[in-house]
């Protein structure tokens, strides 16, 4: 098992590449068969989601449009949860299939406070899909249509996800020792 350091910590693999790889091209392929010959939008949520979403994307055949937005920033290794705006969300979500893209559901606050306003854009349909699900540490309610894994709560970077700033470059997903 591989150990590396990110800024003053040390993780461990906790997810190879391969296996993010075949998950992924599972779940494309369970939306493949859900949307086709529809046209789904993907709002993937940024930083996090840019690699999660590009592969997702990749393994798609059906038509698929995606969009990417930021909202409130995640500072250091606890979630802050207070999301107050979006930026980049240029498309009107009306009679829109909509598939939220997002690398990590921790708590649940951001999308649950967030998904209210894309709401009242009135899009036909309004789905999430997460790379990573930490179940245990779920409060906010949400339903989550598409989960790549369903992992611990402890901390993770890589495949996007940083910590402070560096990790996001790493092809597989680790988890703090
Ligand atoms: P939530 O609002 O669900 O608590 O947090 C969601 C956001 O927190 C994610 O989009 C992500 O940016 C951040 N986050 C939560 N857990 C982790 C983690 O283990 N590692 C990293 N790098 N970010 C996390």
């Amino acid at each position: 098992m591989a150990i590396i350091n990110v800024h003053d910590k040390q993780f461990e693999t906790y997810l190879s590449d391969e296996v993010i790889g075949q998950r992924i091209r599972e779940l494309a392929a369970a939306i493949n068969s859900d949307y086709a010959g529809r046209r789904p939008l993907f709002i993937a949520i940024l930083n996090g989601s840019f690699m999660f979403a590009s592969d997702l994307f990749k393994h798609l055949d059906i038509e698929a449009e995606l969009c990417f937005i930021k909202l409130a920033s995640y500072k250091g290794m606890k979630s802050s949860g207070n999301v107050v705006t979006s930026i980049g969300l240029e498309d009107d979500l009306f009679d829109k299939e909509v598939i939220i893209v997002e690398d990590i559901v921790d708590t649940g606050k951001t999308l649950h406070n967030f998904l209210p306003k894309l709401q009242h854009q009135q899009p036909k349909s309004m789905k999430i899909a997460t790379l990573l699900h930490k179940k245990e540490a779920t409060a906010y309610p949400l339903t989550l249509d598409y989960v790549g894994f369903e992992i611990p709560d402890k901390f993770v970077v890589g495949y996007g996800l940083d910590y402070d700033g560096l990790g996001r470059n790493l092809k597989e997903i680790y988890q703090l020792v």
